[in-house]
């Protein structure tokens, strides 16, 4: 069953049901309103009546004078002795030869009753009549509730009447504005159904109705989960491009020295250590490549420990101080002792990756500054150099795995990924720190990392 006629068929039977609770609530109050009326008129009936009789010296029933009877009342009276004898009876009941209720008429209390003559319902009170203690007769008074039980039939045929088109109705509105309601919905499976048999995560859901009700939430949710995928997907896609590339240059160099080599009949010293380079080249890549997926999928262990930056910046200093050899000058310009909580191997490798590429982005002549100093709570590491430069364009980009900025492409640049910016980036913003860039095309480039100092114990952080 659809959920829209589950649905209707809800919306149809609880309105139906309502109205039907209501309209019977209703029928009770009305017949209890219409009993207790009858009741009341024939209660002051009766006792109108009661004060009209008397007795005589030998016990008998007199009945002084009749009581004034409002015909328009509907109320009709019988009066008979001990021996069942009637003394009075009203126009009606005169052919009527035993009490109007004969069930009743032996009890010693007055007593409210229902009977019918012939077809004629009537309410009855029977009053038993004492004298000296001594039972002497029974007064009946009877209603005709005719007129009553009509408009109980009626109000009854109303309300079921009412229920059912009420019930009618709702179900024929439900099923349209359910309808409606729904359509986006039957969008969204469209959609999907499209999604899947196009294999194409493109689409988008139109969101036709309002932003923020449950369907229009539902829209962009889906729209988002859409929007992730479509990233994830692509960003595989370039990322498994991107490796494949990067593997293929030195596996073409190494197949290339091989095929030298074999042409020639001798391993010469060039082509072997081409092979090597290229083979070093490769293990590094793998390397980066297992950071960097360890990284994303945040399996990439971190040891911290209390650790004396400024020891370990000079080390990076003192290594890199070889691959700059003369081409570069590198200095550090400013060294403050400090101390962080960090992961010494992973920081050698940030520290490793900013200055070499700070080295490797400088041309022959320029220069590298590094400076380690406290600023707030903070240590601060600046790697300048005066090199290339990056442009407006590469440089919110630069921190993506495997970009690399279209210069440093086309220069056929040693070495480079584009992986060690996004591992640096990955492992500082673990140590609760953060990394920035600076730079101007041609004139140079400026990181600053920025890492939590050390507290001593004890100590709360302020700010
Ligand atoms: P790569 O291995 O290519 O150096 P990185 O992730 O370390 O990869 O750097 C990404 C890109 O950012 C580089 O390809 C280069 O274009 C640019 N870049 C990084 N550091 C510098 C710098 N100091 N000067 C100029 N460009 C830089």
């Amino acid at each position: 069953m659809s959920l829209r006629l589950r649905l209707t068929i809800l919306y149809s039977t609880l309105t139906g049901g309502i109205l039907l609770v209501f309209g019977m609530l209703i029928f009770i109050m009305v017949n209890v309103l219409l009993v207790n009326q009858v009741d009341t008129i024939l209660l002051e009936t009766a006792r109108d009546a009661i004060q009209r009789i008397r007795v005589n010296v030998s016990g008998e029933l007199v009945l002084i004078e009749l009581p004034r009877m409002d015909m328009t009342a509907n109320v009709y009276m019988q009066v008979m002795d001990v021996g069942g004898n009637i003394e009075f009876a009203s126009a009606p009941l005169r052919n009527l030869d035993r009490p109007i209720d004969p069930v009743v008429a032996g009890l010693r209390q007055q007593t409210f009753s229902d009977t019918y003559i012939e077809t004629v319902h009537l309410r009855v009170l029977s009053v038993p009549l004492f004298a000296g203690g001594r039972r002497i007769g029974l007064l009946q008074a009877a209603y005709n509730t005719g007129i009553a039980d009509d408009t109980r039939a009626t109000l009854m045929r109303i309300i079921v009447v009412a229920s059912l088109a009420s019930m009618a109705v709702a179900a024929a509105a439900s099923w349209l504005t359910i309808a409606r309601a729904l359509s986006p919905l039957a969008a969204v499976t469209e959609t999907a159904q499209q999604i899947s048999s196009a294999d194409d995560l493109s689409w988008r859901i139109p969101l036709r109705g309002p932003e923020n009700d449950e369907v229009g939430r539902l829209v962009q949710a889906f729209n988002a989960t859409l929007e992730r995928l479509e990233h994830i997907f692509t960003s595989q896609q370039r990322f498994l491009a991107d490796v494949s590339h990067e593997l293929r240059t030195p596996l073409t160099v190494i197949k290339g020295n091989v095929d030298l080599m074999r042409k020639m009949g001798c391993a010469d010293d060039e082509s072997l250590s081409g092979i090597e380079d290229e083979a070093d080249r490769l293990t590094r890549l793998v390397g980066n490549l297992l950071l960097e997926t360890q990284a994303e999928s945040g399996k990439l262990p971190l040891h911290f420990a209390p650790l004396e930056l400024d020891t370990l910046l000079l080390e990076v200093f003192k290594e890199m101080r070889v691959l700059a050899r003369e081409r570069v000058r590198l200095r550090v310009t400013e060294i403050d002792q400090v101390q962080v909580n960090g992961d010494r191997d992973r920081l050698e490798q940030v520290l490793i990756n900013l200055v070499s590429n700070a080295i490797k982005y400088t041309p022959q002549g320029g220069e590298v500054f590094i400076s380690l100093a406290k600023v707030g709570g903070n240590a601060r590491i600046i790697v300048r150099d005066t090199g290339m430069g990056i442009s407006k364009e590469d440089l919110p980009h630069i921190f993506e795995r495997f970009y690399r900025a279209e210069k440093s492409r086309s220069r056929l640049m040693p070495g480079g990924f584009g992986l060690g910016l996004s591992i640096a980036y990955w492992i500082v913003t673990h140590h609760g720190g953060r990394i920035e860039v600076d730079s101007a095309e041609g004139q140079g480039t400026s990181f600053a990392i920025y890492l939590p100092l050390l507290q001593p114990e004890g100590t709360i952080p302020v700010g």
